[in-house]
């Protein structure tokens, strides 16, 4: 599995659409402070379906959309796509192109899309678990992120490593599947309440 592009559009500092390849071997971006280097770390976290405002350097969502210049109206929405060459089938999805969409308006709305189609977030977290680059990956490695988990307790720290040893989805089932257990039993509680009270 290789990102093959970025493509960002309303996003943080970039008002037009903004395509950055990724050729073979290593990508340096380079900029002067505040040019907004580490806004395209920030877009992949995003479209990968960041949740937390704080990781993303933000106080609410809506801050991830271009908010305007004294030459520049502010946009109405911020969308980003991650082209992906999945031709060694790392992601558990049969195309050698994927493209991972988000787009987030201004309204509050937002969707994902994968190849165009629309998704939902927990599909999207699925489908990067396990492979380092999802929502618990080690892929972006940001200011402090080495610190944070040299000192995070061990059970956060074990979370790192389920994820490079590919049990992370495992766990997430094993979740999954242990929150629809316990709403079936509520359920069966709440019946055997109805049932008592009709005999
Ligand atoms: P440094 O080298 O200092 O780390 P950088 O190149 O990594 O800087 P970023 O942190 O990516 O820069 O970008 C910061 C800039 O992004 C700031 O100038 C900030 O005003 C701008 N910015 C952040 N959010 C938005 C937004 N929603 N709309 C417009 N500009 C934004």
């Amino acid at each position: 599995m290789r990102i093959r592009s970025l493509e960002i559009q309303g996003f943080k500092t970039f008002p037009d659409k903004t395509v950055l390849q990724l050729q073979n071997g290593i990508t340096a971006v380079v900029g002067p402070n505040g040019s907004g280097k580490s806004n395209l770390s920030d877009a992949v976290r995003w479209v990968l379906g960041e949740q937390n405002v704080r990781t993303l350097r933000c106080t609410k969502m809506e801050d991830v959309i271009f908010n305007g210049t004294p030459q520049r109206k502010a946009q109405g929405y911020a969308e980003v796509t991650l082209n992906i060459d999945n031709t060694d089938r790392a992601l558990a999805f049969d195309k050698d192109e994927v493209a991972v969409t988000r787009r987030y308006y201004r309204s509050g709305e937002s969707e994902y899309l994968l190849n165009h189609v629309a998704m939902r977030l927990k599909d999207i977290n699925e489908l990067f678990m396990d492979t380092g680059l999802g929502r618990d990956g080690y892929s972006i490695i940001g200011q402090g992120k080495i610190d944070a988990i040299v000192s995070a307790k061990s059970e956060d720290r074990r979370e790192i490593f389920e994820e490079a040893a590919g049990i992370s989805r495992c766990r997430y089932r094993k979740e999954d599947s242990e929150r629809q257990l316990s709403a079936a039993e509520d359920n069966l509680v709440r019946l055997n309440d109805i049932l008592a009270e009709l005999k």
